[in-house]
This record gives C-alpha cells, structure tokens and sequence, in this order.
C-alpha cells in the first residue's frame, strides 16, 4: 500500500519557535521534508509512526561548537553524537585549517549522515596538537589560506576559528597580532569570526569592543581571568553593548569553560547566552558535558524557559548559520530534521567545568533522531514505545 507520509511523529508536545509554535499535535513527513502538522492525522496515512504521546518534538538540535575531525585526537564520530543527542546539524569549530581541511571534508563531512558545517582554523594546522597551541609559532597563522580555504569550500566553511588563549596564541603583541589576523580574515572571506576566550593576553571588554555584529565570543561562562563579570560580579558595560550590538555569545560548554558562579550572575543580570553549545569532544564526552539535551538541562535548572531553551539550540544557531529558511523549524517545506526529546522529572545531578555540582529537576534526553526524513539509528529506544493508553 502505498502511503501519503513517510512518518509520523504522533500527539507530541511540538515546540518551534520559529513559528511560536507550542502545542500538541502531530507532525508528518514525506520526501525529507516537513509534509504536515496538524492536531490529528490518521496514522494509517503513514508507513512509520513515532509514538511521541508526553515528549516534546522540536526542530532537530543544531550544536554551534563540537569538534568532528577524527585525525585531530581530540575530535568525536558525528554520526554517533547525533542520534544519543537530538543533533541533526554540527558546527565544527575549528578543528581545521588551511593545511588539512580538504581530508576534513574527504575523510569526515562528506561521508557523515548528520549535517557538518565547519569553521577554519587560523592556524594552518588547525587542532592537530591542541595541547602544544596551534599559534604559539606565528608561522602557523595563515590568514590567506584560511580565506582561500572558505572560498574554496564556501558550501560548508562558514566562518574563521581562533583560539585566543595567551598559552595557544602568545602574550603582548604576538597574542594581539594573532587575533587581528583571524578578524583581518573572516572580514576579507566576508564571514563571521568565532572567539575562544581561555586567558587572553587581552581583556574581554577588549575582546569584545573589537569584534563586529555577527561575530561570536564562545565560552561566554567560563571564570577565570578573562570572564564576562568584573571583579565585583557584574557584566561588563562594554561585554553588555557587544551582545546588543549583535556579537553572539555562546555556551561552549566544554571541559574548562562553565562556571556556576558566572552563569548564575550572568542571568541574575538578563544576560543570556544567544546560543547553547557543547564543545563536545574526546576529553568531556564522558562528562561533564555529555551531550546537548544535558547542556540544554543546565539551562532549564537556572531558570531559563523550556521555549528559549530550544529557541537557543534551535532557531538562533540556524539563523547565525544563515540556513534558518531550511533547518532549526519545522515550517512545512523545510528539511525533515527533527529531534524527539523526553522530558524526565526527578533530582538531577549536573556539573560544570570546575567540578561544581548543582542539582536540578528536569532532564532532557533525545528519544529519536530524525535527519533529512531518516530515523537515524540507535537513537534511543522510546521510538519504538507504543502506548495503548489513550487510543480510541
Ligand atoms: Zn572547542
């Protein structure tokens, strides 16, 4: 028989802020694209039905930092972290440069299910040696390369990647020269410039009042010495005009780089993170990070709204990534990426990068993964639940 649909999500919690959509109902699709949404459709229409009765269905999770490339020893399969985190689309962060990117994208980004666009490295080296610090010898910054690279490569290379600690990029004028190298490139390439703050050779108000709107600071949390707050707690005048301006700051959560203490006094303030992101990779898979929907969780225990969470790690990183007409909504026509999450009540332990331990209530985790109209494998086992109760 054939059938209308391809599958049905059926009676979820579906949350899309890209069409303030927050209501219980059906979602269907067919030919990899979004086909219907609708409060009730017949599940005969359709050949796989996801029982998603009592779990919320969003756009497929778009993670705007994780590190993908498997000949950096720090880099994770992206088609393993898709399913186990509701992540249809990844954003490498820089874990190439000019030198290999080309095997980046042979070996890894053109083979992957999951969708992988990338930044570029300044260094020509990218993370192959992420302890030794790819710019500590200036002849590895390669701001010609890195725009020949993105012009080359401008369907998946979407921006430059710098890591701006004084151990990666050097002190006093060396550290300085580094970074104007890497806005230098991303305003010739015509692209936006992604920033990792560790300890800068240079103040974050510094950081900030140098990059323009649509340029990123990752990491935002962290603690330390280049931080978000001053010394007595409270956000940066000149931190709090560059987000206004348009300079996104996003999570990163990582090994190193979410403090408690700064992102309580963050929001306590109104500032938000305009994008929630892992950083995921070899050294914090196992924790403290996890995955996306437990990053997500953190968010949901300081107070942030369940709607703004998912806007965070949905709409606005695929609008940053200016893909937002097909990927981070649900919007009829757009691709079939989908994340089916649960939503789990109880005591939550969560920690963060400095072995911080806080507990909160609710627990996300991915139950299925759709991506381009696929159920990717191992996604969980609740896809295969089928509840008899409330069936008339
Ligand atoms: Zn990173």
């Amino acid at each position: 028989m054939e059938h209308q649909y391809d599958i049905l999500i059926r009676g979820g919690r579906v949350i899309d802020p890209s069409q303030d959509l927050d209501r219980i109902c059906t979602v269907a699709i067919a030919n990899r694209r979004i086909a219907a949404i609708d409060q009730k459709i017949d599940v005969e229409k359709a050949h796989t039905v996801i029982d998603a009765r009592g779990l919320i269905v969003t756009p497929g999770l778009i993670d705007l930092h994780v590190h993908a490339y498997t000949h950096s020893p720090i880099g994770l399969d992206p088609d393993s972290l898709c399913p186990a985190g509701g992540v249809t689309t990844m954003l490498d962060a820089g874990s190439a440069g000019s030198y290999n990117f080309g095997p980046f994208r042979r070996d890894i980004i053109d083979r992957a299910q999951t969708q992988i666009l990338s930044l570029v490295n300044l260094s020509c080296i990218g993370l192959a040696a992420p302890n030794l610090g790819e710019l500590r010898d200036r002849r590895y910054a390669d701001p010609h390369g890195v725009v020949e690279t993105i012009r080359e490569h401008s369907d998946i290379a979407v921006g430059v990647k710098i890591r701006a600690s004084s151990h990666i990029i050097g002190t006093g004028q060396q550290g300085w020269d580094n970074l104007n190298d890497a806005i230098g490139a991303a305003r010739e390439a015509g692209v936006w410039l992604m920033v990792h703050i560790g300890e800068c050779p240079m103040s974050l108000p510094e950081i900030s009042n140098a990059l323009a709107p649509g340029d990123c600071i990752t990491h935002c949390f962290k603690a330390g010495s280049t931080r978000v707050t001053d010394d007595d707690g409270r956000i940066w005048d000149d931190v709090r005009s560059a987000a206004e301006r348009g300079v996104i700051f996003d999570v990163g959560h990582g090994v190193g780089s979410f403090n408690w203490e700064v992102v309580e006094a963050a929001i306590e303030q109104g500032f938000l993170p305009t994008t929630i992101s892992t950083d995921l990779h070899t050294m914090n898979i196992h924790g403290p990070v996890y995955d996306m929907p437990t990053t997500m969780s953190k968010f949901l225990m300081l107070g942030v709204p369940l709607e703004t969470v998912i806007e965070m790690s949905t709409t606005r990183p695929a609008a940053i990534l200016k893909r937002d007409n097909e990927i981070g909504t649900l919007r009829i026509g757009s691709i079939a990426d989908v994340a089916v999450l649960e939503k789990h009540a109880g005591r939550y332990r969560f920690t963060d990068s400095y072995h911080q331990e806080r507990v909160g209530h609710d627990l996300l985790t991915a139950a299925a993964t759709i991506r381009r109209g696929e159920i990717v494998p191992g996604g969980g086992g609740t896809r295969m639940r089928h509840s008899v109760d409330g069936e008339n």
